[in-house]
């Protein structure tokens, strides 16, 4: 629709970064239009207002930029998933297999506890390798997903498959 399309256009493909051979989906270009912005935060807004939503949990970096609004149009809790060592307290942590090493996200213990009703958030998926360790984390803690939503998917990577049958919503699909 109208403004699925207004949002894709707004992003921009930046080819050979972070390395050659990779087209990387820039949102800082689609930040730069608070028309798109605010469409991409009104759409997530009006599919989960209902949904009975307690946390939203959004992935560092581009996750809190997208998750912090909705959560507050949710009116519900934020929740940041962080890179290793930059949570002050007590954390609980969830690791996954990158195409070279490993990766970790991190949240604090208790931020996310049993029953609660969790949205898991970012700007894109890709190999689904970010919201599969989500999905451990929130399995960790008994926490209910409620669905896995981003604003882009890279459909040939097929990441929707990692995610445990959880859904996926996704705003607009880029090649
Ligand atoms: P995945 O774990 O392979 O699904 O990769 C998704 C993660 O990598 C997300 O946190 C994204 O922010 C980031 N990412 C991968 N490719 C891109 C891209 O083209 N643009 C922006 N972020 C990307």
């Amino acid at each position: 629709d109208v403004s699925r399309q207004y949002i894709s256009d707004s992003i921009r493909t930046v080819p050979d970064f972070p390395k050659k051979g990779i087209m990387f989906h820039d949102v800082t270009t689609l930040l730069l239009d608070p028309k798109a912005f605010q469409l991409s935060v009104d759409d997530f807004a009006a599919r989960y207002k209902d949904k009975k939503i307690d946390i939203v949990a959004g992935f560092e970096a581009r996750g809190f930029i997208f998750g912090a609004p909705l959560a507050l149009q949710l009116k519900c809790a934020f929740v940041p998933l962080r890179k290793p060592g930059k949570l002050p307290g007590e954390t609980i942590g969830a690791s996954y297999k990158l195409e070279y090493g490993e990766d970790r996200i991190e949240m604090h213990a208790g931020a996310i506890t049993e029953g609660q009703r969790v949205l898991l958030l970012d700007d894109l998926i890709a190999t689904g390798g970010t919201l599969a360790a989500g999905i451990k984390l929130m399995k960790q803690v008994k926490a209910e997903i409620v669905e896995c939503a981003c604003v882009i998917e890279l459909p040939d990577l097929k990441g929707a498959k990692k995610l445990d049958g959880l859904p996926l919503y996704v705003q607009v699909q880029k090649e």
